[in-house]
């Protein structure tokens, strides 16, 4: 730094000016040539900027937290879809913080995703069926609906026991070409759709017709 007076840096048009003495906290720094900030040094002036805000934030703790989560939530799709964009933009990486995310927390993973499973049933039927080369999905209110259609009963015709628990099979099995469109699923008490499994697909489904 250029050592100058005030007046000369304010006649360069400068706004700091440097005497290499330091100040009276021993800084060694600039000072404002336009006697800014009640002619303390960059650096004093600095901390007392610091300490301003640090006496603003004590004072007003319980009002910067609840604006700081308002505005967490109020920008919560753009925040999202930013994460998206980057995720999309940086597969790689993407990639890499998962796996990492995952070994790390592999318990709470399996946690989720077993929480996930329980609750998306309908969407993991359609995975499963994708993944076996079928097509189509079925939600969860449909199962319901289905569950009502057949007034609770098992499908089976040689059952037809109440149905506690139940199972959601499809009609023409995935197997043999069935969809997992709501037209082609029935609910099968657990015996019967244990049972079902051993027959040949074309035969039971000739066997029970489309109930639906
Ligand atoms: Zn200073
Ligand atoms: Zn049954």
């Amino acid at each position: 730094m250029e050592i100058r007076s005030r007046k000369e840096a304010l006649a360069a048009g400068a706004k700091f000016y440097f005497t290499g003495k330091p100040c009276s906290k021993g800084h060694v720094c600039e000072r404002y040539a336009d006697g800014g900030d009640k002619g303390r040094c960059r650096q004093c002036a600095k901390e007392r900027v610091k300490r301003a805000l640090g006496r603003y934030r004590a004072r007003h703790k319980a009002k910067i937290a609840a604006d700081s989560a308002a505005h967490y939530q109020a920008n919560k799709a753009e925040r999202n879809a930013a994460a998206a964009a980057w995720r999309k933009a940086n597969p790689e990486r993407t990639r890499a913080f998962t796996a990492k995310w995952q070994e790390v927390n592999r318990e709470e993973y399996r946690k989720i995703g077993r929480e996930w499973g329980q609750n998306n049933k309908d969407k993991m039927r359609a995975q499963r069926a994708r993944r076996r080369g079928s097509e189509g999905f079925h939600s969860e209110a449909d199962v319901l609906e289905i569950l009502k259609l057949q007034r609770g009963r098992c499908a089976m015709p040689s059952c037809r026991k109440k149905l506690g628990k139940y199972e959601v099979d499809h009609i023409v099995p995935i197997n043999g070409g069935g969809s997992n469109w709501r037209q082609n699923i029935q609910l099968l008490c657990p015996r019967c759709n244990a049972s079902k499994g051993a027959r040949d697909p074309l035969d039971h489904s000739r066997m029970l017709g489309f109930l639906l």
